[in-house]
């Protein structure tokens, strides 16, 4: 595995890619690596012949007040997850190799359609998926990936990517990983470690929630309302939850669901502590408390 910082690097570790005719998988992430980025990075493994993982605080994708000075780093550790999954390159590059132009003038920016950035995550971050689109619209330009690996835990970003892909023809194809979970069903972030224990616990109410509106969307003549309502009784019954939104909407076009034959999403985001939280489940999926967790999933407790 071969650690490279600069533009120049990435070019010749692509070059040697394509000329031996290797597929290349991509895997982006925020660093502070847990057992939810080794699910990406071992099934990138799996699927193709070389893999980098990107690690970069992207600054761009962070509204003024939000945790970007204090986000989790730690280079090191995530250096030896990422050879314990079997990557080829890791990719951890300054800032000013993204950003060139220098710290506030990003330069070229990606906006991502409206449509699918107005609501959830969008209505609570402005400029948050235009900041994402330009970081991977960059990866996706220097790394000229075969494939390119997401976790559906962000699942606003993952319709958004699909969006830039397309639109920007890139021929790359998106694998959207599934939500790997804590053993107690907390979604796996890197942000779970600044949770308290009382705090863990009260955000144990996420996945929980969704256990309850995925439960409902399964009752018979379920409709929407009821989802929405039994997901909710879990997060008002608990102090502590403040919830910015829980949504039921068309996994498509991210607009609300009015009917639950079609692919839906049940979304909830929530401050816990000074710590905000996402989660998601599809309501034709498997329920979020049975979903599989991944071998080795203490690793990053909070
Ligand atoms: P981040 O470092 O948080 O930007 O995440 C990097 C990638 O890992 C994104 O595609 C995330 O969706 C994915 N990811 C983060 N947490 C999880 C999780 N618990 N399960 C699966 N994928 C995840």
């Amino acid at each position: 595995m071969e650690v490279v910082h600069g533009v120049p690097e990435v070019r010749r570790a692509v070059e040697s890619a394509r000329r031996g005719g290797r597929k290349l998988g991509l895997v982006p992430t925020m660093g502070y690596l847990h057992a939810g980025h080794r699910a990406l990075i071992e099934q990138a493994v799996r699927e193709c012949d070389e893999v980098a993982v990107s690690i970069f605080v992207n600054p761009t994708q962070f509204g003024p007040n939000e945790d970007f000075a204090r986000y989790p780093r730690d280079l090191e550790r995530d250096l030896a997850v990422c050879r314990e999954a079997g990557a080829s390159w890791i990719f951890a590059p300054e800032p000013a190799v993204m950003y060139p132009q220098g710290p506030g003038v990003p330069g070229t920016l990606v906006l991502p359609p409206e449509s699918l950035t107005r609501g959830l995550c969008g209505a609570f971050r402005p400029g948050h998926f235009v900041g994402v689109a330009t970081v991977v619209a960059k990866l996706f330009a220097l790394w000229q990936p075969d494939r390119a690996y997401f976790g559906l835990k962000d699942f606003q970003q993952t319709a958004v990517l699909r969006a830039l892909t397309t639109d920007l023809m890139f021929p790359i194809a998106l694998v959207l990983v599934p939500t790997v979970r804590e053993p107690d069903g907390l979604a796996m972030s890197s942000r779970n470690v600044f949770l308290s224990p009382d705090e863990r616990t009260t955000a144990l109410a996420l996945p929980r929630a969704l256990q309850a509106g995925w439960a409902a969307s399964h009752g018979p003549h379920a409709r929407p309302a009821d989802v929405l309502a039994a997901a909710r009784a879990v997060l008002e019954a608990t102090p502590g939850v403040a919830l910015q939104y829980l949504e039921l909407v068309d996994r498509e076009t991210l607009v609300d669901t009015v009917d639950l034959a079609r692919p839906a999403m049940l979304a909830v985001a929530a401050q816990v502590g000074k710590t905000r939280l996402i989660d998601n489940v599809a309501t034709d999926g498997p329920a979020p408390l049975a979903a599989p967790v991944a071998a080795g999933s203490e690793a990053r407790q909070a």
